[in-house]
């Protein structure tokens, strides 16, 4: 069975980006991992910090390693912004495949310092960890806006990326390209779509030389995740869609059965709803070009 790290180099080498879906339960799994078996291609699941906190941080890393034994199959595990090192080390020890270590917030200084420490102490517990960093300002929670946040400020510079990657050690890179977490509620209805600055995603990789990962995918224009695949990124995460047709096939099960009470009768319907997101995505970010049919 290959590794993360393997994988992610094929993607490079392919040009393709490897599908980043957040979990926070068996609806979410089983939804995403069928997904990825159908179109048989590599996929990361994610689980945040209340994702972790609600399924248990041991026991989304036993369920994700039998889904990739029982099946022989390239499912990896990822904690997705960890905040503090204890969290970090936490994952590490259960047996995830990779951290973000997110101390984006903080002052330039800090953030290596911080993120330097991090990739210490993870290596030393797990050689084989990947790391993931973070640098610029995109936002905080995948979960419907108001309004947009100011997103010009916080974009990632190019040289600064390059100086961060090579003090902290880290092996993949989340930089700020006009991604932001969450959706506006005018892209939950398909009025509108995020927008990124592929060029800057193309000096970033040039200068950083390590893959580069897309935070706050959800509601972006499929042409955007096409270009900025080819110009670098290599993993794409995608939760809020995830969540908004978690909820929508959730209440379709519920309103087509009133009367029924057998929970997975009602939640296949809430897998179907997710899936269909998931398996688009896939296409899209393995190179088939499949245009986004869920959040209309
Ligand atoms: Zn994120």
């Amino acid at each position: 069975m290959r590794g993360l790290r393997d994988v992610l180099e094929q993607a490079q080498k392919k040009g393709v980006a490897i599908g980043h879906f957040n979990v926070a339960d068996m609806v979410l799994l089983k939804a995403v991992f069928e997904a990825a078996r159908e179109l048989n291609v590599p996929v990361l699941v994610g689980a945040s910090r209340g994702e972790r906190a609600f399924m248990g941080v041991d026991q989304i890393a036993a369920l994700v390693r039998s889904l990739r034994g029982e099946f022989d199959f390239p499912i990896f595990l990822n904690a997705d912004h960890t905040h503090s090192l204890p969290e970090a080390l936490e994952a590490a020890r259960a047996g995830f495949d990779s951290v973000v270590f997110d101390a984006s917030a903080l002052p330039f200084e800090q953030n290596v310092r911080q993120t330097k420490e991090a990739v210490k102490a993870l290596k030393a517990i797990k050689p084989a960890i990947l790391v993931e960093g973070e640098l610029g300002d995109i936002g905080v929670g995948s979960e419907i806006h108001e309004k947009a946040p100011d997103l010009a400020k916080g974009l990632t510079d190019p040289a600064e990326a390059k100086q961060y990657v090579e003090a902290t050690g880290i092996d993949t890179l989340a930089p700020a390209v006009g991604n932001m977490h969450g959706m506006l509620k005018s892209m939950v209805r398909g009025e509108t779509r995020k927008h990124l600055d592929i060029a800057r995603i193309a000096e970033i990789k040039k200068a950083a030389r390590v893959p580069l990962t897309l935070h706050g995918g959800s509601g972006t224009d499929d042409e955007d995740l096409r270009k900025a695949i080819a110009a670098g990124i290599s993993v794409v995460h995608i939760n809020t869609e995830l969540r908004v047709a978690w909820r929508r096939g959730l209440e379709e099960g519920l309103a087509q059965q009133p009367n029924e009470v057998v929970p997975y009768k009602i939640l296949s319907s809430a897998v179907e709803s997710v899936k269909r997101v998931a398996r688009s995505r896939l296409r899209l970010f393995n190179g088939d070009g499949v245009t986004l049919e869920i959040v209309a």
